[in-house]
């Protein structure tokens, strides 16, 4: 058997750092990454057979924990018939209408393979449809690493981003506009200049990829309101809260305060394919028709509409779709905020946490952040602590403090306890 560190060792010979996706590789937090053997319900083993509370659930997918039955046995009963055919089946267009009858804002969706995928074609048709180039996006807010979308804002007020990573020209983002999240005054200029050019506004509606911050209801309500009065598509980036936070998303959760709430183009991915690679993207008849083949905005896929990836996701749609699935879901998750709330303010640690589903975040700050400036004010050191601290202790949660956290039908309440025991172990050590 291979321990943690030989398997790293090996990784890093034959793959980029080690690893497929670069926060996997521990580089925020330090030490050695778990490389995982084998997951069951709300628990994975590393390859040292320890076993871990996983809090990340393939960063949002596995909702119902994994390995759940009524899922195995779909994905099992679909790859006996074909892994993949590049031809039309019947359960893409079962997975359309279970994806549609939950979203109203959607009348037709298009199935692709990532995040990423999807994110960047919702940019491609929102620009098709309108005829405009420029694209409003919010720092901290992560929409897959698509060229146009790798961006940050600069110091102060709106300005036209700067790539974010080596390899993208500044022409391939120089229409990209990056506002600070959360600030209405920016938003109101940015359309007072640029209204009439803009294709689309892009937000993460709850925002996953800066921990977890929340745009307030006044911000989406004026979202909604400068898009509709400038003809610009509101994109609602649903990859991570989509089917997370709610059977309707965070759409319908802002929906409960903004009545008859609907952004034009929803972008989807994890829960929707239950840990296979699935994502999509979708809105009203008129706006998607644009797309090829029925109209002049080009996206396409080898594998998108993939009949064991769609298998999975059924499957897991299904399973979230019973009564009370919901309910049950925040319910543990509040548990856990409020549990490690208390355990920091019973050990003296600044605290702060939220939730809405399965989501979580948290913050060693008084208060939760508004934005990603004020996320970034977070003591990187003591949140490593507190990381390897709970990881020693049989509890995963990301390796870096700008990411959210989720909970799984799976995790039981004796799940929750051990979880905030840990959690008081480790605050008592960071109080000193
Ligand atoms: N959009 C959001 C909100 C995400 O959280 C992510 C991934 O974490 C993406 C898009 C990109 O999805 P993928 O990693 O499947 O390409």
């Amino acid at each position: 058997m291979s321990t943690n560190e030989e398997l790293f060792a090996r990784a890093q010979r034959v793959i980029p750092g080690g690893v497929n996706s670069p926060v996997r590789a521990f580089r925020a937090v330090g030490g050695v990454p778990r490389f995982v053997q084998r997951a069951q319900g709300a628990y994975f083993w590393d390859a040292e057979d320890k076993r871990y509370i996983d809090y990340i659930g393939s960063w949002g997918p596995m909702i119902l924990g994994h390995g759940h039955p009524a899922v195995l046995s779909a994905v099992q009963e679909a790859a006996v018939q074909g892994f993949s055919f590049g031809a039309p089946t019947e359960r893409e267009i079962e997975l359309a209408e279970a994806i549609l009858a939950h979203l109203p804002s959607m009348d037709m969706v298009r199935l692709v393979s990532s995040g990423t995928e999807a994110a960047m074609s919702a940019i491609r048709l929102a620009r098709g449809a309108t005829g405009r180039k420029k694209i409003i996006k919010f720092e901290g807010c992560y929409h897959g690493h698509a060229d146009a979308l790798l961006v940050k804002a600069g110091s102060g007020l709106a300005t036209f981003g700067n790539p974010t990573s080596a390899g993208v020209p500044p022409e391939v983002v120089q229409d990209t506009l990056v506002l600070e999240y959360n600030d209405l005054a920016g938003l109101e200029q940015a359309f007072a200049e640029h209204g009439a050019a803009l294709a689309c506004l892009m937000i993460e509606p709850i925002a996953g990829n800066m921990n977890f911050v929340r745009a307030s209801v006044p911000f989406i309500r004026r979202c909604r309101e400068l898009c509709t009065q400038h003809g610009a598509l509101f994109v609602f980036d649903e990859v991570m809260t989509g089917f997370r936070v709610a059977l309707g998303g965070a759409q319908s959760v802002y929906a409960r305060e903004i009545p008859g709430f609907v952004p034009d183009i929803t972008v989807l991915g994890k829960v929707i394919g239950g840990g296979m690679p699935l994502a999509a993207f979708g809105g009203r008849r008129a706006v998607m028709e644009q797309l090829a083949p029925l109209g002049p905005v080009y996206q396409a896929g080898t594998l998108s509409g993939n009949p064991v990836a769609t298998a999975c996701g059924l499957a897991t749609l299904h399973e979230i779709g019973k009564p009370g699935f919901y309910e049950a879901l925040a319910r543990r998750t509040q548990a856990l905020v409020a549990g490690l709330r208390q355990a920091a303010a019973d050990e003296g640690v600044p605290f702060s946490g939220d939730s809405e589903g399965g989501m979580f975040g948290f913050f060693l700050l008084d208060a939760l952040p508004q934005n990603y400036r004020t996320v970034m004010t977070t003591d990187g050191a003591r949140f490593n602590q507190l990381f390897h601290g709970l990881l020693e202790r049989g509890v995963y949660i990301a390796p870096a403090l700008y990411e959210a956290g989720f909970v799984s039908a799976a995790h039981s309440d004796e799940d929750i306890a051990q979880t905030v025991d840990a959690a008081r172990a480790v605050f008592r050590l960071l109080a000193r």
